[in-house]
């Protein structure tokens, strides 16, 4: 039987203290940290498996702090949200994101991860528009990848935010394609140039014929509309057969390789072997 802890509701549990004093320590680190010296960026390469060669980096960012050691981005992320800290970290990403760009061969686009806060307001959009205009790399190398959980808050103010980063030039990426439940709509609706697939799509596809018939609806639809279509989480050469079956063309995944640090980049950027 579940425990009453001092006559509150179940939900209280202990566990429940230590996640929230957890969440007090990582959001308390947070807001001291020394957020430029603390942030950096991996980078994961994009590959056109069709032309052997990697087209662009996906930036994915890393805290690594004195006390808590190396945080998931998934879960500081999150907590920037929370605390309001979210417009200053993605500024120093971006930032660090560009500056690393200028040393990338032209034909190499970055892939920046935004989040639903980013976007959420004018004074948000014209800050990031700013930053990348002042980057002095072209615009259209740089696309902003967002996921359909971050339009569902406010679709009206996502969707002028997405025109105003596209009247800059930038490129605009739907994340996590196929895991929300109006995909669909989100295309037809929103300035879109990229759809990435979700990960989720990679777990059965060897086994599972609706997810490569979903997979490959995708695909069909993208070229219809004209759009770029990334498969996410491509770990193996069974996965990479199936997908060039599938009419597939730009992937990524631990089987091209995982993020890497910015240094090795420019190693990355040349032809690759997509067998
Ligand atoms: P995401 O944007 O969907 O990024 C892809 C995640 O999948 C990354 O995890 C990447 O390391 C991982 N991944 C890549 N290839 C494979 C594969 O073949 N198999 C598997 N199982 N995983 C693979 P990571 O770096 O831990 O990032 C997690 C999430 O954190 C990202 O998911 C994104 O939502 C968020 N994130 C990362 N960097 C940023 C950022 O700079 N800004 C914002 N707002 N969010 C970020
Ligand atoms: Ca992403
Ligand atoms: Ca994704
Ligand atoms: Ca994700």
């Amino acid at each position: 039987a579940k425990e009453h802890r001092r006559g509150r509701p179940v939900v209280f549990t202990a566990d429940h203290e230590d996640a929230i004093r957890a969440r007090s320590i990582l959001e308390q680190e947070l807001r001291q940290a020394d957020l430029e010296a603390e942030l950096t960026l991996e980078y994961q390469p994009i590959v056109d498996v069709a032309a052997g060669r990697v087209v662009a980096f996906e930036a994915l960012a890393r805290w690594t702090n004195p006390r808590l050691g190396r945080v998931p981005p998934g879960v500081f992320i999150v907590a920037a949200e929370r605390i309001g800290l979210i417009g200053t970290i993605t500024a120093i990403l971006l930032g660090k994101a560009i500056a690393a760009m200028r040393g990338w061969p032209d034909a190499i686009g970055l892939s920046f991860n935004l989040s639903a806060h980013d976007i959420a307001s004018p004074a948000a959009v014209a800050r990031l528009a700013a930053l990348i205009e002042a980057g002095g790399v072209a615009p259209e190398r740089i696309a902003l990848e967002i996921t359909e959980t971050a339009l569902m808050h406010d679709f009206d103010a996502a969707r002028d935010a997405l025109l105003a980063l596209k009247a800059i030039g930038a490129q605009i990426s739907l994340d996590d394609f196929g895991t929300g439940y109006s995909s669909l709509g989100y295309v037809r609706r929103l300035p879109i140039d990229k759809i990435k697939v979700d990960r989720s799509f990679m777990a059965d596809l060897l086994v599972d014929k609706a997810s490569r018939d979903i997979v490959k609806s995708i695909v069909d639809l993208c070229r219809n509309l004209n759009l770029d279509c990334i498969i996410e989480g491509v770990e193996t050469a069974d996965h990479l057969s199936i997908l060039r079956g599938l009419g597939c063309r730009s992937m990524q995944g631990y089987h091209f390789s995982p993020p890497v640090p910015a240094s090795e980049v420019t190693r990355l950027a040349g032809p690759v072997d997509a067998a």
